[in-house]
This record gives structure tokens, C-alpha cells and sequence, in this order.
């Protein structure tokens, strides 16, 4: 099965990286699709000496926490007053002398009857229309621009829950991993985002990163769709490289990974192609500080032989003292999409199992069915096929994560 996969699954990564050394001014930086709006990718970034750099300029003691920190005092000698002045300024100052004590309550938008003006009445109007109109509702929701995206609490940082402190200085780097591009729109969402600390590995990131294809099941199961199903392609198909700045960090760790960056780096080597030369790598031993790359450049993370993602460095900076404090909690999950169940084509109620190429009996091409469905439709009572078709298990999202 792997052979022919691997061909056709080439030539897509060759497409894809070819469009990505062209467009160099794609705007991957936001959490939503924006492939239409134009922007451009920072400078070559050395993440090792933006490290030393400011590392030398801030001083360690600014990034490390200090249970002990007495802020008063600290700001009663830089400022050369008394304390009792640095209180008195911190409740002058505070933003509670900010409210007039007849504030509307949190969310309510009629709380001031006597306001006229056009954005209020807009604004109740559309409150008022998403009450009464379902597929208005519907409407706005689908635009709403983070609808997918869940931001996630940071771990808790007790002392005693530290297994392992970072060691300062450190840098800290946003990493935004995009959702593979099947769809005809050709528009890109946010999958996961992560921080990753400068002594992760990028092997790190890949086995935090999780991705429905690593777990779905490989096979054609039409024959006998009550077959055991063991085999995830995790387990069977290890291989995948990161694709950052013109090298390829291919995962070596296992006796069957393959070098999936050698075809594409062959293929660059043919001069009419104006590309290259590439570089290879190995994952396990490369750390995000060894890297040079630039913020908001998509690059490309490829596993399972064709399952292409786009990566976007969004942040670098510091790891500074109200960070998590465990070198453990990296790479650190911050955002993610929100999962959505692909529905069984004909009952529209359970959630798909079972994806089904050339079946006459079905109405679409391929055609995603729940298990009781799929059986019905396409099986006689001994379980004999009734038409000729190909059935591959689907794992849906929400069930694995
Ligand atoms: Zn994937
Ligand atoms: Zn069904």
C-alpha cells in the first residue's frame, strides 16, 4: 500500500512547498482562514542569538519569579517616596474611581432607554433578529471569527508542582498548526496552537501535536467490515518531516522511518527548476533554539505519507516569570479548534464511522455513513456485499479527542 501512496503523496508536497517558496507574503498569522488578505513574513530570525541578545540586555533576575516580591516597596525606593504615598497613588489611581456607581449590568444593552444612538439600535435589532430567526442565528454564527477556537487555562504553577525548572534565560515561541488543506476553498483554519520553550525538541512538538490521521485505521474493510481493527497508522507509518527555512527535519527514530525529504530534495536539484538546494535534518536532534526562521512564514509539517499541515511561528520572545515554570508543560496546548462531528449522510443523526468510495447505492461520492447505515444499505441479511464499493474506517474527531 505504501508505494503508490508515497508517489502521489510526493507530488502534492512538492506542489504545496513549490507555493510556498513562491508566496512568501501569505498571511498565515491570524487563527482564522485569510489566505486572500496580503502580508508579509518577518526577517530570518536566529532564534539562538535573539536568545543571547536580550538574554544580555534584561538580566536573569527580571525573568525569574520571586515568590517573595514586595511590589510597594519596590516602587516606594525606585520612586524615591513612602510607602504610605505608594498607597495612597495605587487607590487614587486604581480603576474602580473610574465608575459612577449606575453602570449597567454586565450584557444588558437596554440599560439606558434615553440612548439614541444608530450603533445601540443596530446592535438590539440583531439581538432581537437571532431570537426570533433561526437561520439569521445560524448566519452570524457562522461568521463569527473565533467561533472555532478554544483558548485553553494555563497549568498551575504551585512550587511543589514543578518537576522540572526552566532554565533562564529561555526563549518562548508560539507555533500555530493549521488543518490539512482538503477543502475546494482552499482556506486554511486553525488546528492547534502550542508554545514550545528554545530546549524543545521538534520531535516534542510532533508527539504533543495530535492529528486524526495518526489514529485512524488503515485498510479496505468492504469485504468484511466486522473485522478487528488494530492497526493504528501511527503505529505502522512513523515517518514525517517539518519543512522550516529550506531544510528538512525528517523523524528518524524508528528503524522504519522513511526519508521522505530526499525525492522532493532530488526533484529541486534539476535546474530548470530554479529551487534549492534543500537541506535534511534530523528532528530528534534539532531544538527550536537551533532554528532560524521568520514569524508568520507558513511552513509545512507532512506525516502519514500525504497528511500536509501548514506551521506559522506567530510569537518569540522571553520566557518570562508569569510563564508556566515546568520545562515539563512544554510544548503547552493554548488554543485549539473546536471539533465538529461529521454527521452519517443518510440519517444525519450519528456520527459517521464508515467513509465509502464508488457506491452506486450512495448519493454522493464519497459518502460518510454511520455503522448501522452503511450495513443496511450496502449488505444483504448473510452479510454479502450488494454492490461493489470500497469501505475504509472514518474516525471522527470528537471521539478521539
Ligand atoms: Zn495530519
Ligand atoms: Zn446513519
Amino acid at each position: 500500500m505504501c508505494g503508490p501512496v508515497i508517489t502521489i503523496r510526493t507530488q502534492r508536497s512538492l506542489v504545496v512547498i513549490y507555493l510556498i517558496i513562491n508566496r512568501s507574503n501569505f498571511d498565515l498569522t491570524t487563527n482564522m482562514a485569510a489566505p486572500t488578505r496580503e502580508g508579509t513574513a518577518n526577517d530570518v530570525l536566529d532564534v539562538r542569538q535573539f536568545l543571547e541578545g536580550w538574554a544580555g540586555l534584561v538580566g536573569n533576575s527580571q525573568l525569574q519569579k520571586h515568590e517573595d516580591d514586595d511590589q510597594e516597596a519596590k516602587i516606594a525606593n525606585d520612586m524615591s517616596i513612602s510607602r504610605e504615598m505608594v498607597e495612597e497613588l495605587a487607590s487614587v489611581c486604581s480603576t474602580d474611581t473610574l465608575l459612577c456607581g449606575s453602570e449597567p449590568e454586565e450584557g444588558n444593552l437596554t440599560a439606558f432607554p434615553e440612548v439614541n444612538l444608530l450603533t445601540v439600535r443596530c446592535q438590539e435589532e440583531s439581538v432581537q433578529k437571532r431570537e426570533n430567526d433561526n437561520i439569521f442565528r445560524t448566519k452570524v454564527s457562522r461568521k463569527m471569527r473565533y467561533k472555532y477556537v478554544q483558548t485553553l487555562a494555563p497549568p498551575c504553577q504551585s512550587e511543589g508542582s514543578i518537576e522540572c525548572p526552566i532554565k533562564i534565560p529561555e526563549v518562548l515561541l508560539n507555533v500555530k498548526i493549521f488543518r490539512p488543506l482538503y477543502s475546494k476553498k482552499k482556506q486554511t483554519f486553525l488546528d492547534q496552537e502550542f508554545q514550545v520553550i528554545g530546549s524543545n525538541t521538534l520531535t516534542d512538538l510532533r508527539d504533543k501535536y495530535s492529528c486524526v490521521a495518526d489514529f485512524s485505521v488503515p485498510g479496505e474493510f468492504s469485504e468484511d467490515p466486522d473485522m478487528p481493527q488494530d492497526n493504528r497508522a501511527k503505529d505502522l507509518f512513523k515517518s514525517g518531516f517539518f519543512f522550516i527555512e529550506g531544510t528538512f527535519y525528517n523523524d528518524m527514530r524508528y528503524d522504519d522511518c522513511r526519508d521522505y525529504s530526499k525525492v522532493i530534495i532530488d526533484w529541486a536539484k534539476e535546474k530548470e527548476r530554479g529551487l534549492g538546494p534543500y537541506t535534511s535534518a534530523k528532528m530528534e536532534t534539532t531544538r527550536f533554539v537551533d532554528l532560524k526562521l521568520r514569524l508568520g512564514q507558513p511552513y509545512v509539517y507532512l506525516h502519514q505519507g500525504e497528511c500536509e499541515h501548514l506551521v506559522v511561528f506567530s510569537d518569540l520572545r522571553l520566557h518570562g516569570a508569569d510563564d508556566p515554570q515546568d520545562a515539563k508543560a512544554y510544548p503547552l496546548l493554548v488554543h485549539k479548534s473546536k471539533p465538529r462531528r461529521q454527521l452519517c449522510i443518510a440519517c444525519q443523526t450519528m456520527t459517521a464511522r464508515w467513509i465509502v468510495h464508488g457506491s452506486p447505492l450512495a448519493p454522493e461520492d464519497p459518502s460518510h455513513f454511520c455503522d448501522v447505515c452503511f450495513k443496511m444499505l450496502h449488505y444483504d441479511k448473510n452479510k454479502k456485499k450488494l454492490v461493489e464499493f470500497k469501505a475504509f474506517p472514518f474516525l471522527d474527531k470528537t471521539a478521539v479527542f
